[in-house]
């Protein structure tokens, strides 16, 4: 059996969507699950798209994803080189043996004449946009044409009839009627091939076994193929890959939310969790239920006969189940280290402590998107009134609230530190010494600490998150709170 050669063929045209990243995981995995080569192609011909530094967010993302290339630019290869653009000597001799052979024209038309033609095609409908006013010009026209230097394309000459059928391994049996393909240009006047021409030479001269790529090019596969057929060379089998839609059922775009790899780490999605996710994005393993794979775990089980021919949903909610499962799964260090820049960015000037904040987080958290609305009243606490102290199951009222604050504020007053284990040490004895239960004593700081009665950790984590300071400030806010209330309201 030939040994599986698959690429990626981005075209650097900005970051890296997660439709690509997707194409590169599926691509990676359908050639390294049979121990194949997955080879790396710039695809830079059309210089006008062509964005500054987006090589290297390439090399960074398959880098950080773990989808290492055999071949490619930066690594080199048997069959190099892997940018396009300076391949440009290996596509004319091909445009120029087609055009010798009769199965590709030179096409003189000017912008302004096809765009006229763009409104007439046959049936008086525009469904061409070249009526392949060339393809039949004399050898004389030719002639007279390049003597005068007219600048000129190549086009492929499609059969006027017949059929043109592929397999795709996920979409199946794919048929075109042959007088609805366009006589597509394959070089550009400046000399350029066209991407739907340099893909078919680069994944040919590469030797390309499968070619992976998104289901928007499955229209234009029938092209391909004659084009291989044109050149006496077998196609490489297909794999198109399904689109991806919000969860509105619209396409995939910025309105949804981040949608470039980059975007997503920087809100906080684990990268292990964006590829486990990605690999779900189209594919199922089989029977398997299981949901929680690691990419050489995928890379035993990935088969592309289970990739799906419906458009997939990115879902932001499962993502984010995703981010949390792997959160969890991190060493306690690690975690912390991930966590600092997301959390010194929430609490900006104010000081924090990292080790608690992360110890309450790692088993609740899903992304630092959350951190406003789960983490808010650490910055600032909740404004609130009396009666939140009001507790029926622990018996608490604001009148015994003010009683408990009273005794613990002089007692954490006088401590001779704010270490975790004194403190707990000093409010843990505070029970049995007064008859209240372990919720009567810590429920009134809690409340006072943060403005809520329900918080991610209790109020000795708190605390020492917030610090000595902060926190002796807030307990004494919520002293004078109960203080007024009873003031005015004598039987409470
Ligand atoms: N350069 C194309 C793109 O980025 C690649 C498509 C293909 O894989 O052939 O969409």
């Amino acid at each position: 059996m030939t040994t599986r050669r698959t690429r990626f063929a981005p075209s650097p045209t900005g970051f890296m969507h997660i439709g690509n990243l997707r194409s590169a995981l599926y691509t990676w995995l359908i050639s390294k699950r049979k121990d194949g080569q997955f080879i790396l192609r710039i695809e830079d011909t059309d210089q006008e798209r062509k964005v500054e530094g987006a090589v290297d967010v390439i090399y960074q993302t398959l880098a950080a994803c773990g989808l290492t290339h055999d071949e490619g630019p930066d690594v080199g290869g048997p069959v190099g080189p892997y940018v396009q653009s300076q391949r440009l000597d290996h596509y004319k001799p091909y445009a120029e043996k087609l055009v010798a052979e009769g199965k590709a024209y030179r096409c003189f038309c000017s912008k302004e004449s096809l765009e006229a033609q763009a409104t007439e095609g046959p049936d008086g409908q525009n469904t061409y946009g070249y009526n392949r006013h060339c393809r039949n010009l004399s050898p004389e026209e030719i002639e007279a044409n390049l003597a005068a230097g007219k600048p000129y394309v190549i086009r492929q000459k499609m059969p006027l009839e017949g059929e043109t059928t592929f397999q795709d391994l996920v979409y199946g049996e794919i048929t075109v009627a042959n007088e609805d393909l366009e006589d597509q240009i394959l070089l550009k006047t400046d000399g350029f091939p066209t991407y739907n021409f340099a893909n078919v030479i680069d994944d040919h001269e590469m030797g390309i076994t499968h070619v992976v790529r998104g289901s928007e090019y499955l229209s234009s596969t029938p092209k391909y193929n004659l084009l291989y057929k044109a050149l006496g060379w077998e196609p490489p089998q297909y794999v198109h890959l399904p689109l991806i839609l919000g969860t509105d059922g619209k396409k995939l775009s910025k309105r949804h939310g981040a949608t470039s790899f980059q975007d997503l780490v920087e809100e906080g999605y684990l990268v292990t969790a964006i590829v486990n996710y990605l690999a779900f994005l189209g594919w199922a393993p089989g029977s398997d239920t299981r949901e929680i794979f690691s990419l050489e775990e995928l890379r035993q089980v990935f088969d592309e006969s289970h990739i799906s021919k419906s458009p997939a949903v990115f879902d932001y909610q499962k993502l984010a189940w995703y981010n949390a499962q792997y959160i969890q799964a991190m060493t306690a260090g690690d975690f912390k280290a991930w966590l600092k820049p997301f959390s010194d960015a929430f609490f900006g000037s104010q000081a924090y402590d990292l080790d608690v904040l992360a110890e309450i987080l790692q088993s609740r958290m899903e992304t630092p998107q959350q951190f406003p609305e789960m983490l808010g009243f650490l910055k600032e606490t909740t404004p609130y009134e009396a009666e939140l102290f009001n507790n029926k199951r622990q018996k608490l009222t604001p009148a015994l609230a003010k009683e408990i604050l009273d005794v613990e504020i002089d007692l954490l007053d006088q401590l001779p530190d704010f270490k975790r284990e004194t403190v707990h040490q000093a409010l843990m004895d505070l029970g049995p010494a007064r008859g209240w239960k372990t919720g009567q004593v810590m429920g009134p700081p809690r409340i006072a600490l943060s403005g809520q009665n329900v918080t991610p950790g209790g109020a000795i984590e708190i605390m020492m998150i917030l610090g000595r300071e902060e926190s002796m400030k807030r307990l004494k806010a919520g002293q004078k709170i109960l203080a007024d209330y009873l003031a005015s309201h004598p039987q409470a």
